[in-house]
C-alpha cells in the first residue's frame, strides 16, 4: 500500500512514472537490456537524454538566450560552482540570506571570495529590502526556503547585476520568467525526479564571462559544450526525470500544475487559519510557501502525538527539519489533492480531539 507522502525531498513521485519505470526496468522498449545498462553515448539513452532536455526547455519556456544542462553533485555542488565560475578575484557577490540553505550557499561562496550579505530574514518573512552592491558579481537568492516554509512570490529587480537563484524546491511548481535570471539551479529530488541529477539553466552571455582558471570538470562551459555528456551523466535519474516531465506536460503544463499547487496549499493554510490557538504558522501571509507548509502545535508532546497518529492514517513525512522543529507538509507536484484533503481532515480532527 502506498502512503500519503509529504516528504521534503527525496519526495513523492507520480505513481504512473514509477509503474512505467518498473515495467521497463529489465528490458527497455525491446532493446534487450535495461536503460541503465545502455551506454550514455548510445542511441537509446541518447533519445532519453535529448527528450528530457527538450521537455525542460518546453515546459519552462526557456529562451534561446539560455542553455540547459544536467549535472551531478546536488544543489550543494552548485553552492561552490557558482562562485568558482562567476566570482572573480577582487569582486564580491551579494547573498540574500533567507533560510538555512541560503546561509549554506553564502558560506560555501566565502571559501572562494567575498560573499556579502545583502539582506537577512529567516523564517518569518522574505527579506523586504535588499542592500545591493551595484558592482557585485551576481546576486544569489533562494526562491523557496524548504526548511522554513517561506517563498518569493515575485523576484527582486537587481538591475544590471546578474540574478542567480537556487530553485531546488520550487522549480517546475509554477511558471517563471527564465529570461530574468542569469543562472538557475535545482536539485531534482523535489519536483523533477529522483536524487542524483541537478538541473542548471544559464544565460549564454553570463556564461561567456565565466572564469577560465577553473578545472574543466568544475566549469559550466564543459557541460554546456558537451550537451550534458561531458562525463557519464546520471542516466537513471535523467530517464526518470524525463517521465516526470512528460507527466507535468500531460497535467496541462506548469500553469495547470501551479493552479493545483495553489489549491493544495490554500487548503492546508485554511486549516491553520481556522485553528489559530492550536496550529501556529510562524510565516507571515505574504511569504507563505506553496511547497512547504511549516506549522507548530501548542507543545512538543502534542507534536509527537500528531506525527504518530498521522502515521496511523498513512500520512507520513510531516516532521519539520531538525534545525527548525515543528511540522512541515511538503506539497510538491506529485502530492495529490486527495492526499492533501486527507491531511486536512486529519488536522481538523486532531485539533478538535486534542481540545476536547
Ligand atoms: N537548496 C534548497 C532550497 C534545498 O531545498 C536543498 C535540499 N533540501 C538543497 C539546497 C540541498 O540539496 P542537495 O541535498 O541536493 O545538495
Amino acid at each position: 500500500m502506498r502512503l500519503h507522502n509529504f516528504n521534503p525531498g527525496p519526495a513523492a513521485l507520480p505513481l504512473g512514472v514509477l509503474e512505467r519505470a518498473r515495467d521497463e526496468l529489465v528490458e527497455y522498449q525491446g532493446s534487450g537490456m535495461s536503460i541503465i545498462e545502455h551506454s550514455h553515448r548510445g542511441k537509446e539513452y541518447g533519445e532519453v537524454h535529448q527528450s528530457a532536455l527538450g521537455l525542460v526547455r518546453e515546459l519552462l519556456a526557456v529562451p534561446d538566450t539560455h542553455e540547459v544542462v544536467f549535472m551531478q553533485g546536488g544543489a550543494h555542488l552548485q553552492f561552490s560552482l557558482v562562485p568558482l565560475n562567476f566570482l572573480p578575484a577582487g569582486k564580491s557577490a551579494d547573498y540574500v540570506v533567507s533560510g538555512g540553505w541560503a546561509e549554506r550557499a553564502a558560506e560555501e561562496a566565502s571559501f572562494v571570495g567575498t560573499a556579502r550579505e545583502a539582506a537577512r530574514s529567516i523564517g518569518v518573512q522574505n527579506p523586504t529590502s535588499l542592500s545591493l552592491d551595484p558592482d557585485a558579481a551576481y546576486v544569489h537568492i533562494t526562491s523557496n526556503n524548504t526548511l522554513e516554509g517561506t517563498q518569493w512570490q515575485s523576484f527582486p529587480d537587481t538591475g544590471s547585476v546578474p540574478l542567480v537563484a537556487d530553485m531546488s524546491s520550487d522549480l517546475f511548481s509554477r511558471r517563471i520568467d527564465v529570461g530574468a535570471f542569469a543562472l538557475i539551479y535545482a536539485c531534482a529530488q523535489k519536483n523533477l525526479g529522483p536524487a542524483g541529477v541537478t538541473l542548471v539553466i544559464i544565460d549564454k552571455g553570463f556564461l561567456s564571462r565565466a572564469r577560465a582558471d577553473v578545472p574543466p570538470s568544475l566549469r559550466y562551459d564543459s557541460y554546456v559544450r558537451a550537451q550534458s555528456l561531458y562525463n557519464t551523466p546520471p542516466t537513471f535519474a535523467i530517464y526518470m526525470s524525463r517521465y516526470v516531465l512528460e507527466w507535468i506536460k500531460a497535467q496541462g503544463g506548469l500553469a495547470a500544475v501551479e493552479a493545483t499547487n495553489q489549491q493544495k496549499a490554500q487548503q492546508v493554510y485554511r486549516v491553520l487559519d481556522e485553528h489559530p490557538s492550536f496550529y501556529r504558522s510562524p510565516v507571515e501571509r505574504a511569504s507563505r510557501s506553496v511547497m512547504n507548509v511549516v506549522f507548530r502545535l501548542p507543545s512538543e508532546a502534542l507534536e509527537e502525538r500528531f506525527l504518530a497518529e498521522a502515521k496511523q492514517q498513512s500520512l507520513v513525512g510531516l516532521k519539520g527539519h531538525r534545525l527548525v522543529g515543528g511540522m512541515r507538509a511538503s506539497l510538491y507536484n506529485a502530492v495529490s489533492l486527495e492526499s492533501t484533503r486527507r491531511l486536512c481532515d486529519f488536522m481538523r480532527t486532531f485539533a478538535a480531539e486534542s481540545r476536547a
